[in-house]
């Protein structure tokens, strides 16, 4: 009789032609391995059995704190509020030792050039860049401190709201120049001042949490759409700005010596950017389910070389003006090809699984997210609910660290097809796949506490949807375990 040690053994519900029957267990990894578990000869062991009689450690800190630290205050919040009162600093000095409409255009151009340039996908990439590139060896605090760095986007909208109020100041600035004829500010400038200022309204109100998660789709059409009209009545401010205040200059030396005109200069160039690299591809649907879809291409689509990083996302779509995708980038193992598991979660993805494509759109170059992070760790949990599989396999595939997965689904195997279960499972041998139709939903802060401690990791990286993702990270971090997942902030 064989015996199983706690966590080598793997049960998936569904079985295939290269497994034993559904009443039979595997050792994954070991496939000669099996045993009748329904059988009175073996008592069935769970990777799991016990955990929920395991005591989870209290958390840290008062209620109070803890939340107002891991909720309220979270580093995307800090750094919004960084930029934001440092915007608003500058904004009291100006008006406390003198301003003008000139200035005042100035910082707002500034503010969205930070603000735009923070969503660049080159940008985006050198920040993960440089601060995974932290070595494993480094102390473990420094690697968390930088592991934040998928805060980021903190800067974007601390400047872009910013960016709104100091227009906002440019327009009550302006009129006040204009009224008592304290300045050489036309009513063109002012006209198209105000304009923009209705346009950024418009995009960082359908930009706020509440609506972008009720309805993306729309928000992402009117954030592009509006986005791209503001850019071009933001040309024709600077150029009308810059006429107003030249003096006896020349337009064209005035122009070609004003700040504001290079800032959208490289705004536009890097709004066009990820444009100049839209085509449709081949691509080779192979349906795995109902639920899921995977979809192969070949490297360099994205004019990738050699291959792309673990942890980022290309974005895809049928229809290139109205809606785009991002799906983790998932390297085939030993092929030429790379793929993206697509699975059910709105009308887009059914009509994909449906009806599957031979060509598709897509443009710019894969992303990194949070996912990237799990690099500068020496032992990772990674723990994936149903097609959080995606992103996570990469991860795995490449072996950057010692690793444990955590994959809770129904039926995986018949979710995901065994070409993916298969290489995920030879990629953490020890894998633990939790199958809910059989067992039920399980306690994902105390499993994966007991992983962590069983496995004696540095960190949780989980892939989830957004409740389940935000109570693992809370429950972990709040008892002194260091766990990243996405923040919904895009
Ligand atoms: C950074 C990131 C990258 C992503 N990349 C991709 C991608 O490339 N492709 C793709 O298709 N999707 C991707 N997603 C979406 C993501 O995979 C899903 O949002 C997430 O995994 C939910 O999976 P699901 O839709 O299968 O359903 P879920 O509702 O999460 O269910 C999956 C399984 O988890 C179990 N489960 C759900 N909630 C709980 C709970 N509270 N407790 C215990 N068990 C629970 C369910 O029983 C079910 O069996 C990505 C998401 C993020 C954040």
């Amino acid at each position: 009789m064989p015996t199983l040690p706690a966590l080598a053994y793997q049960r998936d519900s569904t079985p295939t032609s290269t497994e034993p029957s559904s009443k039979e267990g595997t050792i994954v990894g070991t496939p000669s391995l099996s045993f009748k578990s329904e059988t009175s000869s073996v008592i069935e062991k769970l990777p799991w059995d016990g955990y929920l009689e395991e005591d989870l450690p209290e958390k840290k800190e008062g209620k109070i704190f803890r939340d107002l630290r891991h909720i309220v205050f979270t580093i995307y919040h800090r750094i919004f509020g960084i930029v934001f009162f440092a915007n608003a600093g500058i904004l009291i000095a100006l008006f406390v030792y003198g301003v003008t409409s000139q200035r005042l255009g100035l910082i707002t151009v500034a503010n969205i050039f930070v603000a735009i340039m923070m969503r660049q996908d080159y940008v985006v990439n050198a920040f993960f860049d440089v601060f995974t590139s932290v070595p494993q060896s480094w102390p473990l605090w420094f690697r968390l401190l930088m592991a934040r760095v998928y805060h980021l986007g903190g800067i974007h909208s601390g400047a872009a709201v910013s960016g709104t109020i100091w227009l906002a100041a440019t327009c009550a600035q302006g009129t006040q120049e204009r009224v008592s004829g304290n300045g050489p500010i036309s009513v063109a400038t002012l006209t198209f001042a105000w304009l923009i200022l209705i346009f950024l309204g418009c995009i960082i109100g359908f930009a706020l949490p509440w609506f972008r998660s009720a309805s993306h789709d729309t928000f992402e059409r009117i954030h592009r759409f509006a986005g791209w009209t503001a850019t071009g009545l933001v040309w024709v401010h600077v150029v009308l700005l810059t006429n107003d205040w030249r003096g006896e200059k020349s337009l064209g030396y005035a122009l070609v010596h004003s700040a504001p005109m290079w800032l959208m200069f490289i705004i536009t160039a890097s709004l066009a950017l990820p444009w100049t690299r839209l085509r449709k591809v081949p691509v080779r649907s192979v349906v795995l389910s109902d639920h899921a879809v995977r979809m192969y291409f070949q490297y360099k689509v994205f004019g990738m070389h050699p291959r792309p990083v673990p942890g980022s996302f290309g974005r895809v779509s049928l229809d290139p003006l109205q809606e785009w995708h991002a799906f983790a980038c998932v390297p085939v193992p030993g092929t030429d090809e790379w793929s993206m598991v697509v699975s059910q979660a709105g009308d887009w993805t059914t009509k994909l699984i449906r009806d599957p494509p031979s060509e598709i759109w897509v443009r710019g170059t894969p992303v990194s997210g949070v996912l990237r992070v799990n690099i500068m760790f020496r032992r990772v949990v990674f723990v994936a609910t149903g097609s959080g599989i995606g992103p996570i396999a990469p991860c795995l595939f490449a072996h950057d660290q010692e690793h444990r997965l955590l994959w809770t689904g129904s039926n995986i195997r018949k979710t995901f097809g065994d070409d993916l279960v298969n290489a995920v499972t030879a990629a953490d041998p020890d894998a633990v796949i939790y199958d809910t139709r059989k067992y039920g939903r399980p306690d994902m802060v105390k499993l994966t506490y007991k992983m962590v401690k069983d496995f004696n990791a540095e960190a949780v990286v989980i892939i989830s949807n957004e409740p389940l993702t935000k109570k693992v990270v809370y429950g972990l971090m709040s008892r002194g375990v260091p766990a990243f997942g996405a923040i919904w902030d895009s």
